[in-house]
């Protein structure tokens, strides 16, 4: 009934406001729920402590002994602060987080002396059921049994009254079974290439890390509102509602003053972000109304990645006492902007150089064009890989959509760097003279930290741009995992500095070249192999689209016709050469994803087919009704004259009409096309007649359902509208 609409209407109208606690200063409370370095030191013997730090910065093993007192010191902690309950906490490939609790308590054997317990064995492995959890083929029956394994580079933390110990999910035969085990190989993978091309610029360095900072976008909701509609609930998104007159046009929104229910909501998270140790710095409205961003400060990619997963559970959490729902996924509404990730991406070593950064000296800036040159080569060799990394249902739908990227990945560098490329690209091969390395020094490379202080260049428009010192991946999705465009990017620049050493090195062993001029020499070469990757313009054009076909990039506007990438033979064997996923894992996780498109696409279908079936044609036919009882009426009273005063009215009978057949005749051909679907054996075949054959109805369903919102009366209509579900706060 409509009537449940207007309740939802009223409840949200009216909420009052939830009153957030005045914690202490933020600097004070930061990390006070996190076994960090201050925790660790006061509860931790020395040797526990020195164990757990190598463990963290060279990937020592702890061993068994040693084990246990970091775990007594742990559980000690946890219990001064009201904890109860510990938990492996991990990130299967569901694209959420899992947990499952355990009390400290125990008794002995006989029942007496219950005690609170946590042995290093409970820390550092735990055997968990892996049969529920995606595994693409790598499980076999019989031996259905994964582990969690302690990660102890990101720390334990608590939330609520239960310690989590963020871990490695793997099969028994040690396949990796969830987002975080690729990550930390790459991330392994990259500091070793790293830290070995920064040994040409500075001998001291040992250890590279890669820098993480993301940028969440999301939609807030009212919780009444939300579970009004069946299709937020059940998929993230409004699947049918006619759009709202106002949407952004007036761009009021974006950057405006924070609604003072959504600022009391933000300020609670943050507090709880704080205790948890995220540092979340920025917040902001965003351009679509109900749409706003949150951004921490970067941190270690692995850490970061943690961060990130931990804080979208943390939001749904906060805003259920604020009586908010929280939407992240990419497109919740149609015709307003979709929400996205950007990952911000640098590369950083122990004696605090951020790798990406221009800086004072000729010196540190060939190293900086190193690392920048490399990246962009990386980029441009596996682009149809890194799209492949943010390849989902729900991305699909804002890729190329309203103020997101494309689908095509090309890197944005800024007219001053290019033209820094373009200077480069001239220098001699071989040996330089000594003019030419002055030159050089002084007028290219020398120069750059000043060119870039007034490169006011900020191309928004393109999925990898270059921000002055990190690049930024703008086309992850909002409700993605970072872990796999972090796992992506961090392999292929790994490769590529492996590969990028070898030619340098071989020109100096067998070219009789000196270091500088081995290095100009190899990124000579670079800049021209890799100009196709390289565009200024306007990414959402049309244009760019025709000229990338003919720059031979890629532009996969669907998921399963992007992931075919993750199969390719490069594909394996750049994640095979850095250590980062065999044969089998890469295969499991290209069917496991496969089938999350294919089953996103089969509910969104059913909701589809339910909602326009039991809440639209119900509704329009209760309103055709009152029409035609009204159109008897004005037969009876005006007889055969009566048309011409019903001419609306029977106009208005027939569109009804017109519009409940084509959602009838459309859910049917749909609900075919599902079924030829799903009796395909192929997982790559029924994605594909997923996307192709069944996926194009919902639009086409759609249609319909949006056309009799304009017609029936607005009393009657049961499903909360756009404007209602994006002007409400
Ligand atoms: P935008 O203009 O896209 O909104 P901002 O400048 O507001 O971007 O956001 C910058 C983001 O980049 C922040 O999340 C910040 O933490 C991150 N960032 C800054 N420096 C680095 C770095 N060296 N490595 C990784 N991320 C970084
Ligand atoms: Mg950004």
């Amino acid at each position: 009934m409509a009537s449940f609409r207007f309740e939802a209407l009223k409840i949200a109208g009216t909420r009052p406001m939830v009153n957030v606690s005045e914690l202490d200063r933020k600097s004070a409370i930061f990390g006070s729920n996190v076994f960090n370095d201050k925790s660790m030191r006061q509860f931790l013997t020395p040797d526990a402590y020195k164990a757990v730090k190598n463990a963290m910065d060279l990937g020592v093993k702890i061993d068994r002994k040693l084990a246990d007192s970091v775990a007594m010191g742990m559980k000690e902690w946890a219990l001064s602060k009201g904890v109860t309950h510990y938990t492996h906490w991990f990130q299967p490939l569901t694209g959420t987080t899992a947990e499952k609790h355990d009390a400290f308590f125990e008794t002995s054997p006989d029942g007496a002396d219950p005690i609170e317990r946590l042995a290093g064995t409970q820390l550092v492995q735990q055997e968990s059921d892996a049969s529920s959890f995606p595994n693409g083929g790598i499980r076999n029956t019989f031996e259905a049994r994964g582990y969690t394994a302690w990660d102890p580079t990101s720390p334990a933390f608590i939330y609520g009254t239960t310690l989590c110990i963020p871990t490695v999910f793997v099969s028994y035969t040690g396949e990796a079974l969830d987002n975080k085990t690729p990550l930390l190989r790459a991330l392994s993978a990259i500091d070793a290439a790293a830290t070995e091309v920064c040994k040409y610029f500075d001998k001291n360095v040992k250890k590279v890390v890669a820098t993480l900072g993301w940028e969440q976008e999301y939609f807030l909701i009212d919780s009444a509102l939300a579970a009004s509609r069946p299709d937020i609930l059940q998929t993230g998104r409004t699947l049918l509602g006619h759009t709202a007159a106002k949407g952004q046009q007036l761009e009021d929104h974006y950057f405006g003053s924070i609604p003072s229910r959504v600022l009391n909501y933000m300020r609670d998270l943050e507090n709880e972000c704080m205790l948890l140790g995220i540092p979340v710095k920025t917040r902001h409205n965003e351009v679509a109304p109900n749409q706003f961003e949150l951004a921490p400060i970067f941190e270690e990619a692995n850490l970061a990645v943690d961060h990130n997963s931990l804080l979208m559970d943390v939001m749904q959490k906060v805003a259920e006492r604020h009586y908010f729902k929280v939407l992240f996924h990419e497109k919740p509404f149609k015709g307003v902007n979709g929400s996205g990730k950007h990952n911000n991406w640098s590369l950083s070593t122990d004696t605090g150089v951020n790798l990406l950064s221009p800086s004072k000296t000729p010196m540190s800036n060939l190293q900086f064009l190193t690392f920048f040159i490399n990246t962009i080569k990386a980029v441009s060799i596996y682009e149809e890989l890194l799209r492949a990394s943010i390849a989902s249902a729900s991305n699909d739908h804002r890729l190329g959509a309203n103020e997101a990227p494309p689908a095509i990945v090309s890197i944005f560098i800024g007219q001053q760097l290019t033209k820094v490329l373009e200077e480069l690209e001239g220098v001699s091969t071989g040996k330089l003279s000594p003019e030419e390395k002055t030159e050089l020094k002084l007028n290219v490379v020398g120069k750059i930290p000043d060119v870039l202080l007034d490169n006011t260049d900020r191309n928004r428009t393109s999925s990898f741009a270059f921000t002055g010192n990190k690049f930024e991946f703008r086309a992850v999705g909002s409700t993605a995992n970072c872990a796999n465009a972090m796992t992506v990017i961090n392999t292929i620049v790994a490769k590529q500095l492996v590969d990028f050493k070898k030619e340098v090195d071989d020109l100096i062993e067998n070219g009789g070249l000196k270091k500088d001029e081995a290095i100009f020499n190899v990124l000579r070469e670079y800049i021209k192999d890799t100009k196709n990757i390289l565009f200024e313009g306007d990414g959402y054009s049309k244009e760019w689209e025709e000229e990338a076909v003919r720059r031979g990039l890629s532009n996969h506007k669907s998921t399963p016709a992007a992931l075919k990438a993750r199969i390719s033979e490069k594909a394996f064997s750049v994640f095979q050469e850095m250590n980062v996923m065999d044969h089998t894992e890469v295969e499991a996780r290209y069917e496991i994803e496969l089938e999350e498109y294919i089953k996103k696409i089969q509910i969104e279908g059913r909701v589809l087919g339910d909602i326009v079936r039991n809440h639209v044609v119900p509704t329009a036919i209760r309103y055709q009704n009152v029409i035609v009882e009204n159109v008897k009426g004005l037969k009876e009273i005006f007889g055969a004259d009566y048309e011409q005063y019903a001419e609306e009215q029977l106009l208005i009978l027939k569109k009804i009409s017109k519009h409940i057949n084509g959602i009838h005749a459309k859910v049917y051909e749909m609900m075919d096309a599902r079924k030829q679907a799903n009796s395909l054996t192929n997982v790559q075949e029924i994605a594909d007649a997923y996307c192709d054959n069944v996926k194009p109805y919902f639009d086409q369903i759609r249609y319909h359902s949006d056309k009799l919102e304009l017609i029936v009366d607005n009393e009657m209509w049961t499903l909360t509208k756009y404007r209602e579900l994006l002007f409400s706060r």
